[in-house]
């Protein structure tokens, strides 16, 4: 097939064209690099199936030749992304799917969204079913991002229900893995950059906020699932396997062998108490669950990192 992959120079993104090509597509990745790096696709400069386009989806594309998977990947990710590109953010969501689906359907090629655990807000109900609808604070300064795919997810349904595009979601939780920005702000980065530095890793209120990881391959292998399956309700994507931020801190540095060395900060506004994907729809639907261990991922993780940082 010849796919479309938008949001490719980022980290999920780049992970994804790597599977795509190995599975023998041809793809066309679109990025306009404001959170991507050239760096995530290098080692594919010169591949035959694949092509980049610079481009920002937030405008009309124009892409040549057919199309029969467009992927939708493109918008600031990490909190302290998103929070300096408030409007990218928001136009992401919203402008960004509205040309993505517009081309999809022009294409009649299929469409997935990548929305997050981000739009159950704070949640009520623990671990997270997709049926559950979230708490969001529509006002807080979370809510560029949040709102944003609350917003995308519900232009998807609309191009599915009144235009008749066939569309997925996923509702991606906090994927990790090499090919992270170590300043993208995230916890991981934060706390790998720190343990392989000598540093106190930077603990947001008192630690006890909880969310769940999950390793970058298995995420793109839901991804793929949920695209080539027939369902096209939301569909949660992550690792159960759920962690205090202090206990993430502890289990990172005993990793590379270093004792608890934690500094306290302060709590960001609208920080979600507790985190945790119920995956059994997708492991109904796609027959899709998790297969790296915590310790295995975060061990490929900090490789990269120290390989980067020349440690
Ligand atoms: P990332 O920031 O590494 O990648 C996003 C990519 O989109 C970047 O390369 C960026 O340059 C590109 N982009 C942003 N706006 C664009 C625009 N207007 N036009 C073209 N390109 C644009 O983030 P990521 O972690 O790889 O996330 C990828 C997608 O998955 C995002 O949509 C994100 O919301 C979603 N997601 C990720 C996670 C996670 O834990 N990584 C969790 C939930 C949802
Ligand atoms: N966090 C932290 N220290 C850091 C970065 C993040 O304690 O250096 C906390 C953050 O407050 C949140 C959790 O780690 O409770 C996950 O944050 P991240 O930005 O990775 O993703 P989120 O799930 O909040 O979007």
């Amino acid at each position: 097939m010849r796919v479309l992959v938008a949001g490719a120079a980022g980290f999920v993104g780049s992970h994804l064209v790597d599977r795509l090509l190995a599975d023998g597509h041809t793809v066309v990745g679109v990025d306009n690099l404001c959170t991507g790096r050239p760096e995530n696709l290098a080692h594919l400069v010169g591949h035959p199936l694949f092509t980049f386009m610079e481009a920002d989806v937030t405008a009309p594309l124009e892409v040549d030749g057919p199309l029969q998977r467009v992927y939708h990947l493109a918008s600031p990710a990490s909190p302290v992304d998103y929070l300096e590109r408030p409007f990218e953010t928001l136009y992401a969501g919203s402008d960004g799917t509205r040309a993505l689906a517009t081309l999809a359907l022009g294409r009649k090629a299929r469409f997935l969204l990548t929305s997050t655990s981000e739009v159950y807000g704070d949640p009520e109900v623990h671990p997270q079913p997709e049926g559950y609808w979230g708490k969001v604070n529509s006002i807080g300064p979370r809510s560029v991002y949040d709102e944003a795919k609350r917003y995308a997810e519900a232009l998807t349904m609309a191009f599915h229900r009144y235009e008749g595009l066939e569309t997925r979601i996923a509702r991606i939780f906090n994927t990790y893995g090499p090919r992270m920005r170590h300043a993208d702000g995230r916890v991981i980065p934060n706390f790998a950059v720190q343990a392989l530095l000598g540093e106190p890793l930077t603990v947001y209120g008192d630690g006890s906020q909880t969310r769940s990881y999950c390793f970058v391959t298995d995420t793109v292998d839901g991804l793929i699932r949920l695209m080539e399956g027939s369902y096209s309700l939301p569909v949660n994507l992550g690792n159960p396997y759920e962690l205090t931020v202090r206990e993430l801190a502890r289990a990172i540095l005993q990793q590379v062998g270093r004792p608890e060395d934690l500094v306290f900060e302060a709590l960001p506004e609208d920080d979600p108490r507790v985190r945790r994907p119920d995956i059994t729809l997708a492991q109904r639907e796609l027959g899709w669950a998790p297969r790296v261990g915590f310790n295995e991922g975060i061990a490929a993780t900090l490789d990269q990192f120290r390989a980067d940082l020349g440690l």
